[in-house]
């Protein structure tokens, strides 16, 4: 038969130039990278090597590490050595750390124009190093550090005065014939911020990193990451995401990685289709989604599993669905590619819809 089409998207990607971070490609026809961050004192590189392992288990494809003190630079070669992922070496302040990142052999580093004001004399001799070593670079312009300069020309932190800063600091480096960069401009204001994305996208075709920054604890932030993320991936901008949770980093690679199937942009694995529930339901919906879930986490197939509360609409989605569940009468009745398979009783249709997953996961086999 013919290929499958691959799923619409909203809009085509914005070309951008591609680059290497390691061995994952960000830019251009690359897919949309999930990158985080560990919380973890990067000098202690077992516990930094930790942390890294969950979030490469997680799907993250980059990870970055804060580089505040020597001892966390000295921690960098153990640490980009080990981990499975490309590492990426956050640097502020101090531009010795830029040259120790990239002799440790880090994927990239990512420089902060707003802070490193002793930097710019230093930029030529950073390119020839990053060249060198095959590193690059992130120009990491963020609202709450922007450059003085810029902070007393625009009064605040501007969409504008933020693609100011990022230019600026990408024309040091183009001087020198150093391109291999990307840009973020952060703000934790998703509209500045969304404003400052589009500019930017208007004015270079550097690939771009996306972020909220201080987007909040996990519930604000995941609705701030996602409207913003969502508005400028489906214009086709934006070449790698970072969501910025107050909450353990795996949080932040599942809502990247969700934001991303959500648009099409990644293949979705398990996406649970449950109603919300309303005066029909004959049974706990929420409770039944939440072990359905539970019970299916980590399942690397796709996979639509529609739980639904009533018969009214359940047998429709159920069907749509690979697979389902239509509540009533304290019964479920189970669907597996739009047909009855089977009804149980309610208290059996967890394990039964985890054993039907599991059986459907296996006649598909690994990815
Ligand atoms: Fe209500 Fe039934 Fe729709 Fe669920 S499927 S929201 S219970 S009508």
């Amino acid at each position: 038969g013919l290929p499958a089409l691959p799923p619409p998207v909203l809009a085509p990607r914005r070309k951008t130039r591609k680059i290497k971070v390691g061995k994952v490609e960000v830019g251009g026809d690359a897919p949309i990278s999930v990158q985080s961050m560990t919380t973890t004192l990067t000098s202690d590189i077992n516990a930094t090597l930790q942390q890294i392992a969950e979030l490469t288990a997680t799907g993250c494809d980059i990870v970055r590490v804060a580089v505040p003190s020597q001892d966390d630079a000295d921690a960098l070669p153990a640490i980009a050595k080990k981990s499975q992922i490309p590492v990426i070496a956050d640097i502020h302040f101090q531009p010795k750390y830029v040259f120790a990142a990239i002799e440790a052999g880090c994927a990239a580093v990512r420089v902060n124009p707003g802070n490193i004001r002793a930097f710019d004399d230093q930029v030529k001799e950073i390119a020839a190093a990053a060249t060198d070593h095959g590193t690059s670079i992130r120009i990491g312009v963020n609202a709450g550090s922007l450059d003085k300069r810029l902070l007393a020309k625009y009064g605040k932190a501007t969409p504008e005065a933020l693609v100011e800063s990022a230019l600026w600091e990408a024309s040091l480096f183009e001087e020198h014939g150093f391109r291999d960069f990307k840009i973020s401009v952060k703000h934790n204001d998703p509209v500045v911020m969304v404003r400052a994305y589009e500019l930017l996208s208007d004015a270079c075709d550097y690939p771009l990193h996306l972020g909220v920054t201080e987007a909040g604890p996990a519930f604000q932030g995941t609705i701030k990451s996602a409207v913003a993320f969502g508005s400028l991936l489906s214009r086709g901008i934006g070449d790698t995401i970072r969501v910025s949770l107050s909450a353990p980093p795996v949080e932040e690679v599942k809502v990247g990685i969700k934001i991303l199937e959500s648009l099409n942009l990644r293949p979705r694995h398990l996406e649970i289709v449950s109603c919300p529930s309303c005066g029909r339901a004959q049974v706990d919906v929420y409770k039944l989604a939440d072990e359905v879930t539970a019970g299916l986490e980590g399942l690397e197939v796709p996979l639509r599993v529609a739980v639904m509360g009533c018969v009214v609409n359940g047998p429709g989605e159920a069907r749509e669905a690979d697979l389902g569940v239509a509540s009533g009468n304290g019964k479920g009745q189970i669907f597996v590619k739009g047909e009855v398979i089977k009804t149980v009783k309610e208290s059996e249709i967890v394990e039964t819809l985890i054993e039907e997953a599991m059986r459907i996961a296996d006649e598909l086999g690994p990815e």
